[in-house]
């Protein structure tokens, strides 16, 4: 762990690196694009292959999670063998001690969403520009020193690793960890800044109201689940927060943060963001990390869901602003129409529905059919059932869909996986259609 280079790319980001401009923007990206492909072809035998057969960027195939896993050792520069860092990887989640590196290179597993185990690899200088960045998009403008920043990862590796100063201090919190153990260690850390998945600062919330948890932060940021609305205003008003930030961060980059109007803006000042669009303003990213080396991300495409910001960010920020994330596109339900049409309902359409209902507090919503969902409710009485099944009726209808079937499950807090409110279990003939 450098300071120096930690140091240097917070003041770049937060200083020196004036992209007032979506020309300067874009005049970044391409000066960082050329020399990216330069690196590419001299170090990963897998882009100096096919930057050798396609020409350019632009005919690029795109990469997922199947292409880096498939090719991993061609792809990455620093010499890693897939099924060595995996062992090393399983090894660290394991023993939940992640001290074991390649060389200087950190290795770690991501969970997903998706269920596939993907791997990364990240260098040592990579680690350092990302601690920077993100403290330089995190603290709060005016005063930067004398911050504790608290965390709550699912899975941990070096990248996280406490980093210890008086200019800012980190804690890490384990979420395998038992809860109320977390929440007393919390309590007496005292966090000026909390970042955690929006399922855990659910629990948080939970505590302040209990009485348990009462160090109310500055800045509180919500990372890795997609973060819903009813979630929001309740983790909000329970933490005494004006607005809920959010970090976009997943194994394939740190792709958004928001910003002091708490809009999500695109990191294009590192990312590149192709899109795929997907009507109203919907889109599919893929992205290229110009700056990451040790295991390249170009074109990768992700199989999330966001929402362009019709309006500009008030803010001024030359960056692309989104409205929201609206979660995995597998994710996303199928419904149908008289005529056996499919319907897509995106899976922020569904939580906004249901924020009309009322009765409950949990809730889990899951296409397990054609028509047929399977809500999963911490109450379960006549009223809520049915002002669930009215409000799922209703958003049929708007969407000019037949009613699906609704039945009911009782709702089971999971703090091992990811949080997701809807999902879709089915696989219809139409998938490759939508
Ligand atoms: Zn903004």
């Amino acid at each position: 762990m450098s300071k120096i280079r930690i140091i240097g790319e917070f003041a770049a980001v937060r200083w020196f690196r004036p992209l007032r401009s979506r020309r300067a923007v874009e005049r970044r990206q391409r000066r960082l694009l050329r020399r990216h492909l330069r690196f590419l072809r001299r170090h990963s035998a897998y882009f100096h292959d096919l930057l050798a057969a396609h020409g350019g960027f632009a005919d690029l195939p795109l990469m997922d999670k199947s292409v880096m896993m498939g090719r991993f050792d061609e792809i990455n520069t620093v010499g890693a063998h897939r099924d060595e860092a995996l062992a090393l990887a399983i090894a660290n989640e394991r023993s939940r001690e992640f001290d074991a590196d390649l060389g200087t290179n950190s290795v770690g597993l991501s969970s997903g969403t998706s269920g596939h185990r993907g791997l990364f690899v990240v260098s040592a200088e990579e680690r350092d520009a990302w601690v920077g960045t993100v403290l330089a998009r995190t603290l709060p403008k005016g005063r930067l020193f004398g911050h504790r920043i608290a965390l709550f990862l699912r899975a941990d590796n070096t990248l996280y690793e406490s980093v210890g100063s008086k200019a800012v201090s980190f804690s890490y919190f384990d979420v395998h960890a038992d809860m109320a153990a977390n929440i007393a260690r919390l309590q007496e850390y005292r966090p000026t800044i909390l970042v955690a998945p929006a399922s855990v600062l659910r629990l948080i919330a939970r505590a302040a109201d209990d009485g348990r948890f009462d160090a109310l932060p500055e800045k509180v940021y919500a990372v890795a689940e997609v973060l819903e609305i009813s979630d929001s205003q309740r983790i909000q008003a329970s933490l005494r927060q004006p607005l809920l930030h959010q970090l976009y961060q997943c194994t394939e980059g740190f792709l958004a943060h928001t910003c002091e109007r708490g809009t999500l803006h695109l990191n294009e000042d590192n990312i590149l963001v192709e899109r795929e669009p997907l009507g109203d303003g919907r889109f599919t990213p893929i992205i290229t990390d110009l700056r990451r080396r040790a295991q390249p991300i170009v074109r990768y495409r992700l199989g999330d869901v966001l929402l362009e910001r019709a309006e500009p960010c008030p803010c001024g920020s030359a960056l692309a602003a989104i409205e929201r994330i609206e979660g995995r596109e597998g994710d996303t339900l199928v419904f149908r129409t008289a005529e056996g049409l499919p319907v897509p309902v995106f899976a922020d359409v569904v939580t906004r529905a249901l924020l009309y209902a009322d009765g409950f507090d949990e809730y889990r919503v899951a296409q397990t059919g054609p028509m047929r969902l399977e809500v999963s409710l911490d109450v379960l009485d006549a009223h809520t059932r049915q002002s669930v099944t009215e409000e799922l009726h209703t958003l049929a209808d708007r969407v000019g869909s037949l009613r699906p079937e609704v039945f009911f499950t009782a709702y089971r807090h999971d703090g091992t996986v990811k949080l997701r409110r809807v999902t879709r279990t089915w696989r219809g003939p139409d998938d490759e259609k939508l």
